[in-house]
């Protein structure tokens, strides 16, 4: 199949694409290279057979007639659409820059997706979204763990800038339907993405990083002298924030499930996850058990826009399409980020 992925450079959009070159299909990753790395798109051509299945177009989704060219002159069937912003302390911050890349930006793609079913190949046929557990906000505990049915409330811009796409995607299709159009849409509302490629070829690599796993084991490593908690005192059993972590190649892998079980003429989400949560300070822990090494911590104030706990049910996906997390055990998926931040301590700059 021919696939788009915006957003392709960067950490999860790269681990799909080694994916679906892994599955044979041909694609085309777009991005605008503000976050992204162009070394995970040279290192990735090394797998794609002399480099012809993979190409790169350093372009802005919001660019809608630059998209609607690739499209068309790609033969594109199927966009995975990675691209957005994503941390959810700088949404709080600036929010325009959220409303701007991830709403506009993805309304600009989807008005592309939409002229190219003028063209001669028949157009996309279907549009696999990276939506986020940011969408629900703060869920009631008898709502946890969450199911794709639980309101979708969001209490940050990051959250809201995503349900506004899930949104357009719902009424794309029924509106694409209604035409007797084949279109259809898969939201994938991921929980906390962790870990790398365990072949060790591409990584996590975020400027500025703010995850809590790869700052960890900064620590570890004494790349920071210590790492701050961010809030002690929610209403957890550790009194810190509880997340599921789901590692990042089965995030790939329940793409490419995806995709090729969709079915056109329907919107669905999905939630991806493990199915368990745990806390800042289980995380910390491990991270130590992992490296080996101790890290300096101190607690501090709660972070803007942050829930005090988020962890899937994860068994739509599982009943519907056989999709679960091989990755189940915290200590695994940090191992495979602490192999990659050894071996390339400056990221792709090492
Ligand atoms: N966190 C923390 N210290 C850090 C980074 C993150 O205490 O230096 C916490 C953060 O407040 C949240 C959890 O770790 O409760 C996971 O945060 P992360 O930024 O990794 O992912 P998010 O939940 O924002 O998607």
């Amino acid at each position: 199949m021919n696939v788009m992925v915006t957003g392709g450079a960067g950490y999860i959009g790269s681990h799909a694409v080694q994916r679906l070159l892994a599955d044979g299909h041909d694609v085309v990753v777009v991005d605008n290279l503000f976050r992204g790395h162009a070394e995970a798109i040279e290192l990735l051509r090394t797998r794609a057979k002399g480099g012809s299945r993979l190409s790169f177009e350093k372009r802005d989704i919001s660019r809608t007639d630059d998209i609607e060219a690739v499209l068309r002159e790609r033969r594109i069937e199927t966009i995975m659409h990675f691209a957005a912003w994503t941390y959810v302390g700088e949404s709080v911050q600036n929010p325009m820059e959220y409303y701007a890349n991830n709403t506009a930006g993805s309304l600009s793609l989807i008005r592309a997706c939409e002229r190219s079913w003028s063209g001669g190949h028949g157009g996309v046929k279907r549009f696999v979204f990276s939506s986020t557990a940011a969408t629900y906000g703060e869920p009631p505990a008898d709502r946890v763990p969450i199911r794709e049915d639980c309101p979708q409330l969001p209490i940050n811009p990051y959250g809201a800038s995503k349900l506004m796409v899930e949104r357009m995607l719902a009424d794309m299709v029924s509106a694409a339907t209604r035409a007797g159009r084949e279109f259809g849409s898969a939201c994938l509302r991921y929980f906390n993405v962790a870990g790398s490629d365990r072949t060790g070829l591409i990584g996590e690599d975020h400027d500025p990083e703010t995850h809590l796993i790869p700052i960890a084991i900064q620590a570890a490593m004494g790349k920071r002298s210590e790492m701050t908690i961010f809030g002690a005192d929610y209403p957890t059993p550790d009194g810190t924030c509880v997340r599921d972590y789901v590692h990042v190649e089965d995030l790939a892998d329940a793409h490419a499930t995806v995709m090729e079980a969709m079915r056109l003429g329907r919107s669905v989400a999905y939630n991806l996850g493990i199915g368990r949560g745990y806390s800042v300070r289980e995380v910390i822990s491990a991270v130590e058990r992992v490296t080996g090494r101790q890290i300096a911590v101190k607690s501090g104030a709660r972070r803007a826009g942050d829930p005090p706990v988020l962890y899937a049910d994860p068994s739509k996906i599982a009943d519907e399409l056989g999709w679960r997390a091989s990755y189940i055990d915290l200590d695994q998926i940090i191992a495979t980020a602490w192999e990659w931040m050894r071996k390339h301590p400056e990221g792709y700059r090492s």
